[in-house]
């Protein structure tokens, strides 16, 4: 595949060196990328511009009317969407299909929302004066991406944005550019939308202080490592941009005393090898009261025994890592584990594939007598590595949950009411999930505390992201 820029309207050729783009369950070379030079980037943000004036001039149904139209095409496209993205990232078909139909779902969701943008009329404390206020959309965004979800990471954040009548650029990772440039054919046959958006890709460094220092961007959304988005924030400081931050995270998955085990062992599976354990949201302690833990240890060690590893294109459970230093990461993260008194249970041994140049694997692996002082439980593992940690007690637990820097998602499983309240109630994170492993869906909030960031995407919370307040005394 030959990847354009989408600039003005149109796909474009970009001035800096093109980049190669490869498949990582074999490092076999895909396609190239074009990438922008600082013109286009200048470029991109006159027309952002322009055409943030020209959305003005539209009516909330008009966009909801064009959001419609691309939920459609998207639906429409599943198929080569699913399969670009398998292609350029790894995930199980199966995965990206879902994510493509999640990604979706988050323009249906805007398309209803844009109408609903309302603001206010204040009691006057004057005969002669009206109070109003207005919602009004933040300017021209910046929406920058990472590669492990090619096309729901930027979706989430254009279908909101557009609908409070934003123009929008996208910047999405360079390991996996062909999921935007695909969902940018779709764009380009939406007239409204084709005025609107944009895609920028290429030198992250480059094209990132461009975007941010320039007064006419209003609005960065970023999602990625918790080190990047702090040094973005600082740099938006500067233009006192607004700024939404989906960062990094180390979720707690706990499983309590009288928690059912079979719902335990499901959710665990799925919120840690989900996309190959890469993901912001997936679970990275998993704390199981002793008097429970041998049975659920049993139940947990069949249900990764039949984990499959692979090429996403076949029918596996999870692909290839993204790239060496990730695959380097969890071997290290594993090896101090078994140093500091760790126990293998599964897995454990990554390996290359034979075709091609050779893309790495790593299997579903299950470390047991994991504690605090190993890597594993204190940094983002982003791998097929299940940690399992032993407790006593609930208040217990749930200091030793809420003991990392991160906080975007939790999990809890019990069925008892008042045992979910409390953890609810006494786990410092963005979101909780009892009793389940799975949390993002459109309508709800999607977001971070502490360093996952701020800002939330998703029902009524996510188009306020995009949306600023003017007040208005008319004297009359
Ligand atoms: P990940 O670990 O998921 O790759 P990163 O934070 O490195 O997370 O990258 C997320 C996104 O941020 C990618 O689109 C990447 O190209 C971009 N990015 C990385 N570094 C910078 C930077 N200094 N300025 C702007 N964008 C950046």
């Amino acid at each position: 595949m030959q990847g354009q820029l989408y600039i003005d309207g149109q796909f474009a050729k970009g001035g800096a060196a093109p980049f190669a783009v490869y498949n990582p369950y074999n490092l076999s070379q895909i396609g190239t990328q074009q990438a922008a030079a600082e013109d286009d980037v200048k470029r991109a943000i006159n027309v952002a511009e322009q055409a943030f004036k020209a959305l003005k001039t539209t009516t909330a149904f008009a966009r909801a009317d064009a959001l419609e139209t691309l939920y459609q095409a998207m639906i429409q496209a599943e198929s080569i969407l699913a399969e670009t993205m398998t292609i350029e990232q790894g995930k199980p078909l199966k995965e990206a299909i879902g994510e493509v139909r999640y990604a979706a779902s988050y323009v249906k969701w805007y398309a209803q929302e844009a109408g609903r943008v309302q603001g206010d009329i204040l009691a006057s404390n004057h005969p002669k004066s009206r109070l109003h206020v207005y919602r009004e959309p933040v300017g021209p965004v910046a929406l920058i991406t990472p590669w492990n979800f090619p096309l729901a990471m930027f979706v989430r954040k254009l279908a909101p944005a557009f609908a409070a009548g934003c123009s929008v650029i996208v910047k999405p990772a360079s390991q996996t550019p062909f999921s935007a440039v695909k969902f940018f054919e779709l764009i380009n046959q939406i007239p409204l939308l084709k005025a609107s958006c944009q895609l920028l890709s290429g030198d992250a460094k480059v094209i990132g202080e461009l975007l941010i220092d320039d007064m006419r961007i209003r609005k960065l959304s970023f999602t990625g490592s918790s080190a990047v988005g702090v040094k973005l924030a600082a740099k938006s400081a500067a233009t006192l941009k607004r700024v939404s931050l989906e960062l990094g995270g180390h979720a707690p998955l706990i499983v309590f005393a009288d928690a059912n085990l079979d719902k335990a062992v499901k959710g665990t599976i799925i919120s840690k090898f989900r996309n190959c354990g890469q993901a912001c949201i997936a679970s990275n302690r998993i704390y199981v009261h002793h008097k429970i833990k041998a049975d659920f240890v049993a139940k947990l060690k069949a249900a990764v025994a039949a984990i499959k590893a692979g090429n996403g294109l076949d029918n596996v459970d999870i692909g290839p890592i993204i790239d060496e230093a990730a695959y380097g990461k969890l071997a290290l993260q594993v090896d101090d584990a078994l140093a500091k008194g760790a126990s293998l249970l599964a897995g454990g041994q990554g390996y290359r594939t034979l075709s091609g140049s050779g893309g790495y694997i790593y299997p579903a692996t299950v470390l047991d007598d994991v504690d605090e002082n190993m890597q594993v439980a204190t940094e983002e593992t982003f791998g097929p590595i299940l940690p399992l940690l032993t407790f006593n007690d609930d208040d217990e637990v749930i200091k030793r949950a809420n003991a990392t820097p991160y906080g975007l998602a939790a999990y809890a499983y019990t069925e008892n009411l008042s045992r979910a309240t409390y953890a609810i109630e006494n786990l410092e994170y963005g979101m909780v999930g009892i009793n389940t492993g799975v949390l993002g869906t459109a309508q709800a909030p999607f977001g971070g505390v502490k360093m996952s960031g701020y800002g939330r995407e998703g029902g009524k919370y996510g188009i306020d992201e995009y949306l600023q307040i003017k007040y208005a005394n008319i004297g009359i």
